[in-house]
């Protein structure tokens, strides 16, 4: 590819509504543009990268043996009535009426549409196991689409659905996807981690996400250091400590704590740790009532574990300030557990402190030395937080070690969810009629690439793992159009790269070398090779690649060899 004949749109500047690295990055790379929230388009150079990932994907699906195929945006509200989502699925689903009136809505996923095609098409246990996937378009109405593609509500993804025709069959093709995610994930070169996880709306039980590692990453995962555990930090059980409470040592005293509100400003004001203060929280009850959850001052409130407790309304919602006050008689900052009347649940690390510092539920007062079990009743325990750092790992040895990540896959088992309420049927080899078990597997194609940048980027721009470069090579001649030297060689190197079929990026614009260079390096062509007039007559190229430090110079007559050498797989022999 010529660059005069490329829409190459770089930007100078950061766009200041961009957020996060890899959206600043692929506007600043004229990868995407944004129409409305959560809406783009993806330009060319985008879209190079878009297919390189489309294509590990499909390529891995078809070697695990998933079959191809593409399902409508657009789905009948009947079949979503008939799996009961119509119903239950919340604003993301986008709804729509067409000119007869007829409901539907532009499809967040397609378990309801893959399974009307299996009930139309297959009939018999024969037919099975059989897997479809697509590549397709979803829409999420998400409520805060950001971060460019990385959470926007039209995006692309993979999703895979397996049918089997019993549990066994189900687990094998599980196992499959989940071998064909590592292949996909190991092809991409990036850092990533396989962790057990919650299965949300879609529902099932057995699931695994698939993360990117990245500081920038929203969700946190936990792995155990010494063992193999490794979770979404959403789903991980915060064993209960071990030592006994500390014991009391002294009489609880009221003390005055005006403009401190936050654990942090007690900690500060008091002159005591973060994890000596408990944190009040008040969360709407099952019953329209209210509920208190108290935590460690350090600790974070875990919002699937809060709210599967007994009484706690699901999903999860903290409640109003004004229903706190009136409730209550006392604002939020100064709330606690001792003389409070409202159903109250400590967690287990929280109960374990002696001496503690709490709300005395009255504004701008707190206790010291807050006992349980003496200024207020044993309190009920449950697990309510999220795992941290050092906290031992269940399930295997070690302590836990959290780091963020990015989710871009996910695999779940689904069972009979769908093919039962759904009606789809085959008959097993007695004749009778039976419901496959199902698997459906999700890859946010689109976010991956975002992902991709998340991981790998500089001060200069993007750096991309070889298999989603857009561009193998970059040739960069200085005083192209002026030089019939540089010129010639150029066109040389280039048409040589292009007969030995590498993606090449010429960049012949008539623009100082400066602006060229920072252009490959925003980009993020791995490999740069520079021509010009002085290195030519002493015999030289210029090389750089994306990562080195600097560029080197070496000789001329070697050119041919060091470009073949850069992509060996690829070069033909001789
Ligand atoms: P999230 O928790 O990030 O909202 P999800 O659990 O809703 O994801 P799935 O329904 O499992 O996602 O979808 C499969 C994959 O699609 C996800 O792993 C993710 O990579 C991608 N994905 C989901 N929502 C979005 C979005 N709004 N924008 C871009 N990619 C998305
Ligand atoms: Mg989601």
């Amino acid at each position: 590819m010529r660059a005069s004949r490329f829409h190459l749109a770089t930007l100078k500047e950061t766009p200041v509504d961009a957020e996060i690295i890899s959206h600043q990055l692929m506007l600043r790379a004229g990868m995407i543009r944004r129409h409305a929230a959560g809406i783009y388009s993806w330009l060319p150079l985008g879209l190079r990268i878009l297919r390189k990932v489309e294509q590990i994907i499909r390529e891995e699906m078809d070697r695990a043996g998933a079959l191809e195929l593409l399902m409508p945006s657009f789905q009948p509200a009947e079949l979503w009535q008939e799996s009961g989502r119509w119903d239950q699925f919340g604003p993301e689903l986008l709804r729509l009426r067409d000119r007869h009136d007829r409901d539907a809505c532009i499809g967040p996923t397609h378990e309801e549409i893959v399974t009307d095609i299996f009930r139309r098409e297959v009939n018999s246990y024969r037919q099975l196991p059989l897997n479809f996937y697509q590549i397709q378009t979803k829409f999420r109405d998400e409520i805060r689409p950001r971060f460019g593609v990385m959470r926007s509500r039209e995006f692309i993804m993979k999703d895979a659905y397996s049918f089997d025709i019993d549990k066994e069959g189900m687990q094998r093709s599980y196992d499959i996807m989940d071998q064909a995610y590592i292949n996909i994930f190991d092809r991409f070169g990036l850092d990533y981690r396989a962790v057990s996880a919650d299965s949300g709306a879609i529902g099932g039980s057995t699931s695994q996400e698939f993360h990117v590692l990245a500081d920038s990453g929203e969700d946190a995962i936990a792995f155990s250091e010494q063992g193999d555990f490794a979770a979404n930090i959403e789903t991980v059980e915060a064993l209960p400590p071990r030592i006994e409470r500390s014991a009391a040592s002294a009489e609880m005293q009221t003390v005055d704590t005006p403009g401190m509100y936050t654990i942090e400003d007690l900690a500060n004001g008091l002159g005591v740790s973060a994890q000596q203060c408990m944190k009040t929280l008040i969360v709407e009850a099952e019953d329209g009532g209210l509920v208190a959850l108290v935590l460690r001052g350090d600790h974070e409130l875990n919002a699937l574990k809060a709210e599967r407790l007994d009484g706690v309304a699901s999903p999860l919602r903290l409640a109003q300030r004004e229903q706190i006050t009136a409730t209550l008689g006392s604002d939020i900052g100064s709330i606690g557990p001792i003389g409070l009347n409202l159903k109250t649940i400590v967690d287990h690390s929280a109960a374990v402190v002696g001496d503690f510092v709490c709300g005395a539920n009255q504004d701008d007062k707190h206790f010291i030395n807050a006992n349980w079990g003496r200024d207020c009743e044993e309190p009920v325990k449950a697990d309510i937080r999220n795992v941290v750092d050092g906290d031992p790992s269940p399930g295997s040895t070690g302590q836990l070690k959290i780091l963020r990540g990015i989710e871009v896959g996910h695999i779940f088992q689904l069972g009979q969810k769908y093919s039962e309420s759904m009606q789809a049927a085959v008959l097993d080899e007695n004749g009778k009629g039976i419901a496959p078990f199902m698997g459906c597997y999700g890859i946010g194609v689109t976010r991956v690439v975002a992902a991709a940048i998340e991981q790998n980027h500089d001060a200069q721009g993007i750096i991309w793992p070889a298999a989603l470069a857009p561009f193998q090579l970059a040739i960069c001649p200085i005083n192209y159009h002026k030089s019939e030297v540089v010129k010639q060689a150029t066109d040389d190197l280039y048409q040589q790269c292009l007969t030995r079929g590498l993606e090449v990026f010429l960049d012949d614009r008539a623009l100082r070398p400066g602006v060229i260079f920072s252009d490959m390096e925003l980009i993020g062509i791995p490999h740069r090779i520079v021509l010009s007039e002085r290195g030519i007559t002493a015999q030289q190229f210029e090389y750089k690649g994306r990562s080195d430090d600097s560029a080197q110079e070496l000789p001329l007559d070697e050119l041919k060899t060091f470009v073949d050498k850069l992509y060996p797989d690829q070069c033909a022999p001789g």
